[in-house]
């Protein structure tokens, strides 16, 4: 209170219409003081001080100098540089050493104090910023914008604990570059593109001929000397299993992945002749993305091939059995899915101890208690469109009018949306609109059909415009977003801390409020 008190007082000379103080940013650093307010322009960096401390200070503002110094400042992309050279814990890091971590990500840019409120309750570590190419183009923002936006936000809520930044699903070297220079402390590099899938289904002269083309005679020979006549043996808590690899089988591998194997090692060595070491990047190769499951042989194949290369990873995302699917709970029978997804954990526990990565891990309540229970080596859950459907939960509670505009909309795109995702929304059994009352509109955030409706149309709604090229929904969501952040924040509090409770993830003990 007395914070406050003082703040609002000592600003009182000053033209600013203060409308909130963010307490828990306000800290002091070489004679001066530094905190995040409110104003009638939006959020805003304050820098106060003597005059000429304030005047050598690097952040870019606005100075209202008077018997000391008041600087306002813009949370952009260039500040944030400056703000995590003051205050280094505002920097992405590398998050190898916590086998239990979570990928946040915040489409919108303001959504991150929520999912740091969530996590601190946990024994877990939050990759805040985690955004891919695709979702880039659609909300229209930068590697910079979404990782600065994540570092004003650990700013504003004081967390020291350390977060992570994933330049999430990117598909060449240009891509990692951009996210690289944007500071990220992840790479995910996506391989959908350098798969062959057809491998697994050409009749065996097909499967020869095309073998004896495309694969190099010597790399041919160390290829299938690695994986023939061998027994792999895996042996857990849990259980055991063991894969050995016919020829066939091995030729079918390495038609599947041999490109992906050549790409991976070259972004590997792009990655890391960058740094000249491993700590400062963590390193995930995802083939979730692809239209077949990855076995177990799958998975041992190509990580023996890439250890054979002398590429280490981080964390890996197979595509699982069954089907996660947007948003919505696990669909397929959990009884298998436990058993290979157990193999994947002890092959990557045996070569390298990495992580296994979730993709689309927002929402699938009944597969995380095996997910936690098994997880040996380390786990990495990725979430992100969770986040952005407890935005349209919000706007659902506050603004009927805006939800009820922004579901018609939704529902008249999505045609074309559902050609970009693979989702069983069935319309038909989405509660029509007119029947509903207002105060029931956040129940449709709780039905699979209308939860998915809203999931993959996001893109459609933020860039949909009327007639003079003014946002339809976009400007007003984020001003409702703002009007009710601290509403959000406890809707995404609850709804990130619900997937650690059902992931076993340990809970911290309570912190005292007086210290
Ligand atoms: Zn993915």
């Amino acid at each position: 209170m007395t914070a406050h008190h003082d703040l609002f007082q000592s600003l009182e000379g000053f033209p600013i219409e203060l409308q909130k103080i963010y307490q828990k940013s306000f800290t002091s650093r070489k004679g001066l003081t530094y905190g995040l307010i409110r104003t009638a322009e939006g959020k805003k960096l304050v820098v106060w001080g003597e005059n000429d401390a304030v005047l050598a200070d690097p952040f870019q503002g606005k100075c209202y100098p008077h018997t000391s110094t008041l600087k306002i400042c813009d949370l952009s992309p260039p500040n944030a540089i400056c703000l995590m050279e003051l205050f280094p814990y505002t920097k992405p890091v590398s998050l190898r050493e916590h086998k239990i971590t979570i990928g946040t990500g915040d489409r919108l840019g303001v959504a991150t104090p929520g999912h740091i409120r969530a996590v601190q309750k946990f024994g877990v570590r939050p990759v805040l910023a985690q955004q891919s190419v695709r979702e880039n183009t659609q909300t229209g923002r930068s590697f910079e914008e979404v990782v600065s936006d994540a570092a004003w936000a650990v700013f504003q809520e004081n967390y020291q604990d350390g977060y992570g930044a994933d330049g999430d699903h990117l598909k060449s070297l240009q891509e990692i570059k951009n996210a690289l220079d944007a500071a990220v402390s992840m790479i995910t590099l996506d391989l959908s593109e350098k798969l062959n899938p057809e491998a697994s289904d050409y009749p065996k002269d097909q499967l020869d001929r095309r073998f004896k083309e495309e694969i190099d005679k010597g790399d041919a020979e160390v290829l299938l000397h690695l994986f023939l006549d061998k027994e792999f043996r895996f042996k857990g808590r849990h259980g055991e299993f063991s894969i050995r690899f016919d020829e066939e089988s091995a030729k079918r591998n390495i038609l599947l992945f041999h490109k992906a194997i050549d790409f991976t090692e070259e972004a590997y060595q792009f990655i890391f002749s960058r740094f000249g070491n491993r700590h400062v990047v963590d390193f995930e190769i995802s083939v979730d993305e692809t239209p077949f499951p990855t076995t177990p042989e799958n998975h041992l194949f190509f990580i023996i091939a890439l250890s054979h290369r002398g590429v280490k990873i981080d964390a890996l995302a197979p595509r699982f059995i069954g089907e996660f699917q947007k948003a919505i709970d696990y669909l397929g029978n959990l009884a298998d899915f436990r058993r290979q997804f157990y193999q994947h954990v002890l092959i990557a526990k045996d070569y390298g101890n990495y992580k296994i990565s979730i993709h689309s891990g927002s929402d699938k309540f009944s597969a995380f208690p095996p997910m936690g229970e098994l997880a040996e080596g380390g786990l990495h859950l990725k979430t992100a469109g969770t986040s952005w459907l407890e935005a349209v939960r919000l706007i659902a509670s506050v603004s009927p009018s805006l939800y009820r505009e922004m579901h018609r909309w939704a529902l008249s795109k999505f045609g074309e949306a559902s050609k970009l995702y693979h989702v069983t929304t069935d319309l038909n059994r989405i509660p029509k609109l007119e029947e509903l009352q207002d105060q029931e509109l956040p129940t449709l955030l709780d039905q699979d059909d209308s939860r998915q409706l809203l999931h993959i149309t996001y893109g459609y709604l933020l860039n949909a415009k009327d007639g003079r090229g003014k946002y339809l929904f976009k400007d007003k969501l984020y001003q409702i977003l703002s009007q009710y952040e601290e509403d959000y924040w406890s809707f995404l509090e609850r709804h990130i801390g619900k997937h650690l409770n059902s992931l076993g993830v340990e809970k911290n003990p309570p912190s005292s409020p007086f210290f």
